[in-house]
């Protein structure tokens, strides 16, 4: 009794890729048996999602290398332009924009 003390063997399987249920690249959720060995979304909704997202992701890219920087002329603060903030963006915050009214108006009533 006792003497069956061969090692366990522990099998780690790693799931190949053709294994189990390929999963949406959108939400996550397992692909429809039926749907093409090229797909990679379940349905138009992810695959749309996913392009917007990927856009806005090169246009940040695009305009980070292009350097659209502005600054903010209350504060310095700095940010890419059409990215970050509109491009019609003059301040950093609804903060500083108030902030410079209040500093023209107080300017004005000087003069
Ligand atoms: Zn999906
Ligand atoms: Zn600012």
């Amino acid at each position: 009794m006792g003497g069956d003390k061969a090692p366990r063997l522990r099998l780690v399987v790693i799931a190949a890729d053709e294994g189990g249920p390929r999963l949406c690249r959108g939400c996550g959720d397992p692909l429809m048996p039926s749907a093409k060995s090229t797909a990679v979304f379940c349905k138009d909704a992810c695959r749309s999602r996913s392009w917007r997202r990927m856009r806005r992701t090169r246009a940040r890219t695009e305009a980070v290398t292009a350097g659209a920087r502005a600054e903010c002329p209350q504060c310095g603060a700095e940010w890419t332009v059409g990215v970050d903030r509109l491009v019609s963006a003059v301040y950093c915050s609804p903060v500083c924009r108030k902030r410079a009214w209040h500093t023209r108006r107080a300017r004005a009533d000087e003069g």
